[in-house]
């Protein structure tokens, strides 16, 4: 049984609760969702899920319930954590806006709310590092990733610029996948390996 925290400050919760559950189904998998926003359940958490929202309120409420210092915790201890639009922003080194304070999880630096500034949300398939067939990715109000760390892996680009990325076991993505039925991302993000990566490796130990 895999144990997924979902940050529950705001945003949609029960989306990605069921996406993460249907990506652990995907592979045989149970996963226990909990919702949390107080210190204290992350360090039982296998797996972390920082949603979309508000990042200027997300971050001060994680700041002040201490859950920052539980989440760089996590990552330090190389356990994964999707991050997905405000939870992207929050989780970068700078979001050039003094009201959010960013956890440096994530060496990237975005811009709020500068992508799609004349469609405020659009719906673009999108090529993923990983993934065999194009995502469905949802865009509501996203980020754009300015600049990009050295170790950072770009794992998908729209209109030239980076909006999925990888560092470490943190996946950021400037999207919402978890306002489709498609759970792929979850699955990158948040299991080791692609679904195809693992039935090849659980080929290779037969
Ligand atoms: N615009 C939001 C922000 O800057 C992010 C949008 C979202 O998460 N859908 O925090």
């Amino acid at each position: 049984t895999l144990t997924a925290g979902v940050l529950a400050v705001q945003g949609d919760v029960s989306e990605h609760a069921a996406a993460i559950e249907r990506a652990a189904a995907a592979h045989g998998e149970e996963a226990v969702v909990r919702e949390f926003r107080h210190a204290g359940t992350v360090p039982d958490c296998d797996v972390l899920l920082l949603p979309g929202g508000e990042s200027t309120t997300i971050s001060r409420l994680v700041a002040r319930e201490g859950i920052d210092e539980e989440i760089i915790a996590h990552v330090d201890a190389g356990k994964p954590v999707l991050a997905t639009c405000a939870g992207l922003i929050v989780a970068s080194t700078d979001a050039n806006d003094d009201r959010v304070g960013t956890l440096d999880l994530v060496d990237v630096t975005v811009e709020r709310n500068a992508f799609g500034r004349q469609k405020d949300s659009f719906q673009a398939p999108l090529d993923v590092t990983g993934l065999a067939e194009p995502f469905p990715a949802v865009f509501i109000r996203s980020p754009v990733i300015d600049t990009v760390g050295d170790g950072v892996e770009v794992l998908a680009t729209w209109d030239g610029r980076p909006v999925a990325v990888r560092d470490g076991p943190v996946v950021g993505t400037a999207f919402h996948p978890e306002l489709t039925a498609d759970s792929r991302l979850h699955d990158l993000a948040l299991f080791d390996g692609t679904p195809a990566e693992r039935r090849d490796a659980a080929a290779a130990d037969d």
